[in-house]
């Protein structure tokens, strides 16, 4: 069987995301997984019909959703996540779209695909800061393995972070569509409305960021880092992920090897469930 995945191509860091795919699917047929993989760009409606799962990269989210709007894509990828639940991964910018709220926008916003019943905030780290590497532990890297369980270089550049997790409602968020400077992602069919109750409704946290006192702390300098909390990085509703991160930006295969599993799973379930 040939597993079709994309990687939405409108701007942003997609050529790197293609090539740790490629690296990332040798590294699973060279333990003895026998479907083979093909690698595609998604540029329209017709390439994305094509995909059994999708990765929308890193980059600006307002340009993504402004080019796909003009491509007459939005609908499609809306549909592509929430209403036919494929795998879908977002990197950044990817997790900003796949959210169901997000606020910090410019005016007049941008929008969202949705799929994660979150509000991430934009740029969150600010202006001084960024860009920055920091290691992160991601437990669910652990549970496999074949790789290594060194932390993960995380790459932040303007990211988001999740800063609230919303109910699942059917439709609109309509608590969040009233906040300044948020948008919500539409619910614009009858489809995406029923889609809503077939998703999974459960937001598990996939990885955080210590906060600054636990890093002073684990520096060795005399702070009560007890409550804090620190960032949501990485989170899973079902089928959809995002990291704030762009592991596309490493040389680290890891991440991509674990969501192809993923993948592979998902694939598999639906197949079961259909026959
Ligand atoms: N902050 C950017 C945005 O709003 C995302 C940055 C990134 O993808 N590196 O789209």
């Amino acid at each position: 069987m040939t597993i079709t995945v994309g990687v939405l191509a409108l701007q942003g860091a997609f050529l790197e995301h293609l090539v740790l795919l490629k690296r990332a699917a040798q590294y699973l047929q060279s333990q003895g997984i026998t479907e083979s993989f093909e690698f595609t760009e998604v540029r329209n409606v017709d390439q994305l019909a094509q995909c059994d799962a999708l990765i929308i990269p890193g980059g600006e989210s307002t340009t993504i959703s402004l080019v796909a709007a003009q491509s007459g894509l939005l609908e499609p990828l809306r549909e592509f996540v929430k209403v036919d639940r494929k795998p879908t991964w977002g990197t950044c910018a990817g997790l900003i779209l796949l959210s169901e709220a997000a606020n910090a926008t410019k005016k007049g916003g941008q929008e969202l695909i949705g799929g994660l019943d979150v509000r991430v905030n934009r740029n969150h780290f600010g202006r001084q800061v960024e860009s920055f590497q920091a290691d992160i532990d991601l437990p669910f890297l652990k549970s496999d393995e074949s790789v290594s369980d060194d932390p993960f270089p995380g790459v932040f550049i303007r990211a988001p972070v999740v800063e609230k997790f919303l109910p699942h409602v059917e439709g609109i968020q309509l608590g969040e569509q009233q906040v300044a400077q948020t948008v919500v992602a539409p619910a614009k069919s009858a489809k995406d409305n029923q889609a809503r109750g077939a998703m999974s409704s459960h937001v598990d946290i996939m990885g955080i960021l210590p906060g600054r006192l636990k890093k002073a702390a684990a520096m060795g300098a005399a702070v009560d880092a007890g409550e804090e909390v620190g960032d949501i990085i990485a989170v899973r509703q079902g089928n959809v992920f995002g990291t704030s991160f762009h592991p596309e930006l490493t040389s680290d295969i890891r991440i991509h090897v674990w969501w192809l599993k993923q993948v592979l799973g998902a694939i598999d379930k639906r197949a079961a469930s259909s026959s």
